[in-house]
């Protein structure tokens, strides 16, 4: 049988469907470590972090942020299930420094361990926001900062 040679990507969050496309290929922020599908990859369930995800058609590349759920990756398909899923264009980047600001000084002065994963947690959106936006505009990338989930 004949290998697919595109993949429909499909991202949704609990509000709407955010993006169904064919790609070429996609970059996931999975909860072991960013992995990448191209068309005919072996079917598989993972579970997401906080991170960027982009995906490819042609040279041409579009990230987005991601916060948790899970991927189910099957040959001729990606489903993205994310708690939140924002397109860089759509990251107002004034909020995500604000809240970056606000989740730094929350870090410093924690009163317990709820608090603490609470402000990690602002953290970890913020940045995620941050990176993503600033791909806008860029060429094509590879490397940049890439772990963003154990970051304290
Ligand atoms: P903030 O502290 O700035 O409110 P947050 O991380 O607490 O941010 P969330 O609870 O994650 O915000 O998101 C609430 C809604 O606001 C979601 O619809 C999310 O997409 C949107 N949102 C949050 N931050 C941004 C941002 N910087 N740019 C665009 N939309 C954002």
């Amino acid at each position: 049988m004949a290998l697919p040679t595109s993949l429909e990507l499909q991202i949704v969050t609990p509000d709407r469907l955010i993006l169904q496309e064919q790609v070429d290929e996609v970059e996931i922020p999975g909860s072991e470590g960013y992995f990448g599908v191209l068309p005919g990859h072996t079917p598989m369930l993972a579970s997401l972090a906080a991170g960027e995800l982009w995906y490819r058609k042609g040279q041409e590349r579009t990230y987005l942020a991601i916060v948790f759920g899970f991927a189910e990756v099957l040959p001729d398909r990606v489903t993205i299930l994310a708690r939140l899923a924002e397109r860089a264009e759509d990251i107002d980047v004034e909020r995500a420094e604000a809240a970056r600001r606000r989740a730094e000084e929350r870090l410093a002065h924690a009163k317990g361990d709820v608090d603490y994963e609470r402000a990690r947690l602002a953290l970890m959106k913020s940045m995620t926001r941050l990176q993503v936006s600033s791909r806008i505009g860029v060429g094509p990338r590879t490397g940049g900062m890439k772990r963003l989930r154990n970051q304290s």
